[in-house]
């Protein structure tokens, strides 16, 4: 079993590994079959706009179990790998140990053109607090070990 979702008080639910990972390994695939465009995006309810991803080409796919319970660190374990819009993957960034919460960094994969905004309690010492879309806005150290899990629409 590659992952466990967990109730884990105030944040909801959370991932976690039920295995150790290794570094570079998928943890996930995700395929998105169900697509929608910016206005269909924008038009669903507050509770579907919060599970949102943005899969490219203007397109947005309303997240599944598990992933949708997959939450943000500022230090995160693992990326989204976007193949295309309509498959991508969780790989590990560095290894994972099994039962440790498997976290990504939302901004990483955000589309430039969206709004919206979190308060992060991640905990991590380079916490940034405020969690929101732009990943060219990330401060230049930040950007620069985050390029290369960048998905195409954040390449610089
Ligand atoms: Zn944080």
């Amino acid at each position: 079993m590659n992952i466990v979702i967990k109730n884990i008080g105030k944040k909801g639910k959370g991932v976690f590994a039920g295995k150790n990972f290794r570094k570079g390994k998928t943890i996930l695939k995700i395929k998105h079959n169900n697509l929608l465009s910016e206005k269909e995006a924008s038009s669903v309810s507050y509770h579907y706009q919060n599970h949102m991803s943005y899969v490219g080409s203007n397109k947005y796919s309303i997240m599944k179990s598990p992933e949708r319970y997959i939450n943000h660190s500022c230090d995160p374990n693992s990326y989204f790998k976007h193949a295309n819009i309509y498959n991508e993957q969780l790989i590990s960034i560095k290894p994972i140990k099994k039962g440790q919460e498997i976290t990504c960094d939302y901004t990483i994969d955000s589309n430039p053109a969206d709004i919206w905004m979190m308060k992060c309690r991640c905990g991590s010492k380079n916490c940034r607090k405020i969690i929101k879309p732009g990943f060219k806005k990330l401060k230049g150290k930040i950007q620069k070990g985050y390029i290369k899990y960048a998905p195409p629409w954040n390449k610089i």
